[in-house]
């Protein structure tokens, strides 16, 4: 059992982060702001595979404009994400965001950092202050020598301490670096300070697979010593795959509150059907489900029936054919070109039962 670090509590729109809350996977749009089809469906999409909190930048005033349309047409808080630009978190307040990423050392004159915290609080929104380990400031670098976690922390008290000038409080912080050790260190570091709620990811992680494994190892191994309130994982993909492997992330740990976790056997010489097929094409169906629920896909009968008796549905084959199971029960053999029916049928079975007052908590 994972017991995590006691953080205050800021509201993004109606999901809290932080004391305790269930952790919001986040992600953020890749089309251009303005191009207001675009946006909202990729916002769709995401929305679809489950991605709780959407970020989506702000760079110019064209963004600026279309901002409220797209957020009148999403059904999760919206984050914009400001650099530099003190009017453009002015506008976005207006257009209705539920968060504002900026930094207040960026904005520049008092008076505009004044304006914006001013603006911020008036609407009762938190900021998030996003230190990256590859846009420190230029005399944390001399000091320093070079991006280190004391660096990171010191770059995070800074804008704080600006926020805490302008009487502002209601702030979540990131420490991101694309190198894992530094980054859990940087967050271990911050931590014991401060109990400001944290947004937990590895910048610029790269592509699928290897941004994937940096991402659970570095966002996988803070959630495990109990840091972190909301995570985002970057990739260089499809936005909807870093949802899905933030959930992922959360299901390894028994911190997610919707998905289905697949038990696979790695197979060996004794297997007798596709696993392979059955597995990517079951993965597939079930990538937006959201009941949480446990299924395993087992190759025979050595650890078959013992890890399908133990997850919510399960299947264990033989040779050409696999007795499918349903919360513990044998329910009986099908023949393996049916196998994904059947499972799918047990999978709306349980997701009703669910519905209906049931209950199954990772
Ligand atoms: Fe091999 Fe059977 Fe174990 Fe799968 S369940 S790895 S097929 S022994």
């Amino acid at each position: 059992m994972i017991e995590r670090k006691q953080t205050r509590q800021v509201l993004v729109g109606d999901i809290p982060i932080g004391g305790g809350a269930p952790i919001p996977v986040q992600s953020m749009t890749t089309t251009k702001t303005h191009d207001l089809d675009a946006t909202i469906k990729e916002v769709e999409r995401l929305e679809e595979a489950g991605c709780q909190i959407i970020r989506i930048t702000v760079p110019d005033q064209k963004s600026a404009n279309t901002l409220k349309e797209i957020k009148k047409r999403m059904t999760v808080p919206l984050i914009a994400d400001i650099h530099f630009n003190f009017r453009m978190a002015l506008e976005a307040v207006d257009a209705g965001a539920d968060k504002i990423r900026i930094n207040p050392g960026n904005i520049g004159k008092k008076d505009r950092v004044k304006a914006v915290l001013d603006k911020v609080k008036s609407a009762h929104l938190p900021i998030r202050i996003g230190v990256n380990a590859g846009s420190l400031e230029k005399d944390l670098i001399e000091k320093y020598g070079y991006p280190t976690p004391e660096a990171m922390v010191e770059s995070a008290k800074r804008h704080i301490r600006i926020c805490k000038e302008n009487d502002f409080d209601d702030i979540i912080v990131s420490l991101k670096a694309s190198d894992v050790n530094l980054m859990m260190d940087a967050y271990r570091l911050f931590s014991k300070e401060f109990d400001y709620p944290l947004h937990l990811g590895v910048t610029e992680a790269g592509p699928t697979k290897s941004g994937s494994i940096k991402s659970a190892v570095g966002v996988g191994s803070l959630l495990a010593e109990g840091i972190g309130d909301t995570i985002r994982v970057s990739l260089t993909d499809d936005p909807v795959e870093e949802v899905h492997v933030g959930f992922e992330i959360l299901k390894s740990l028994g911190l997610a509150t919707r998905g289905v976790t697949i038990v696979a056997c790695p197979t060996c010489g004794r297997l007798e059907v596709d696993l392979f097929k059955i597995s990517r094409e079951m993965e597939d169906k079930l990538k937006n489900i959201e009941t949480p629920m446990s299924i395993a896909l087992m190759g025979c009968a050595v650890n078959g029936p013992g890890e399908a008796t133990h997850t919510d549905i399960g299947i264990a084959f033989g040779k050409g054919s696999g007795h499918i199971y349903y919360k513990g029960e044998n329910r009986g053999k099908v023949r393996e070109e049916e196998a994904m029916d059947h499972l799918v049928k047990m999978i709306h079975e349980f997701e009703k039962e669910q519905t209906n007052g049931g209950k199954n908590e990772f």
